[in-house]
């Protein structure tokens, strides 16, 4: 199985190939899935100590993982308000944070385990009409006093061209801490990360996660890792799910 014809696929360093699991293997976790959030656990159980087997039914990075926009920026495209709406202030204000933790995390990640993503930070809210920029400067103003986010600047049009060679936009509103990968790199760096994590954080164990593909496994567990914990994104129980990762303690 070839990752899904893009533009990733076509510029993506050569990956390895992963033996397919046969029989059974006994790890501490299982993770169903090797997408950025199947990798990216397997990658923070292993640094913790934990055996991790990760199951990936066609090829690591197979899914919208490998083929993605790669824009890593803060927040939710729903915006806040409507998180607010949804789920009140004190949760929306939680997920905030979790997103800009991310991008902390990414960056973190990137430099520890050296994965090549073509990873470059900066990104622009452009306004083509007077109303965007008031409405730019008032969400920045927002962002400030109430989530505390203070790393966007606007840019006037003048300097904003020096940027971007174009006369279409009347100004923008600049984050220096959101970004864009390759979404297929940095996917399969966070994979070969997780087989050789380096020496774990918390307990004494020979940490290692080891990457399957392809190997698929049903919400029981069946065809998978024996004795193990199982993680997967899609379980339809997810206070099961919270309980499991409260178990692990991560
Ligand atoms: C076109 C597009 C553009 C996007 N642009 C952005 C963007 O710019 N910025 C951004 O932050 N997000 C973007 N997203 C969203 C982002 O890509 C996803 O939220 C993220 O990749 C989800 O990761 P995941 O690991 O949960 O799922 P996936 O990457 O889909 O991984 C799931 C993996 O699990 C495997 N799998 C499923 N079931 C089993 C099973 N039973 N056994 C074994 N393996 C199994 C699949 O083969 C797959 O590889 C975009 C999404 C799409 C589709």
């Amino acid at each position: 199985m070839e990752h899904v014809r893009s533009y990733y696929a076509a510029s993506a360093n050569p990956a390895p190939r992963r033996a397919p699991l046969e029989g059974e293997a006994t790890a501490d976790v299982c993770v169903i899935g090797g997408g950025i959030a199947g990798c990216s656990t397997a990658l923070h159980l292993a640094e913790r100590g934990y055996r991790v087997v990760l199951l990936e039914g066609k090829r690591i990075a197979w899914g919208a993982s490998g083929r993605s926009g790669g824009q890593a920026i803060f927040g939710f495209a729903a915006g806040q308000d409507k998180l607010e709406a949804q789920v009140g202030k004190e949760t929306a204000r939680r997920m905030f944070d979790v997103s800009v933790e991310a991008l902390d995390l990414l960056k973190d990640r990137v430099a520890r385990h050296s994965i090549d993503c073509d990873l470059n930070w900066g990104q622009l809210h452009v306004a083509i009409k007077p109303r965007h920029e008031t409405e730019l400067k008032a969400w920045r103003e927002e962002l400030a006093e109430r989530y505390g986010y203070d790393s966007l600047r606007w840019l006037a049009r003048d300097e904003l061209r020096q940027l971007l060679d174009t006369e279409r936009y009347l100004g923008g509103l600049y984050d220096s801490r959101s970004g864009h990968l390759h979404p297929l790199h940095y996917t399969l760096g966070l994979a070969r990360a997780a087989e050789s994590p380096g020496a774990p954080s918390t307990k004494q164990r020979n940490p290692q996660a080891q990457p399957r593909e392809p190997s698929s496994c049903n919400r029981h567990g069946a065809g998978a890792a024996k004795k193990s914990r199982l993680l997967q994104p899609k379980w339809k129980s997810r206070a099961k799910l919270r309980a499991r990762i409260r178990q692990l303690e991560l």
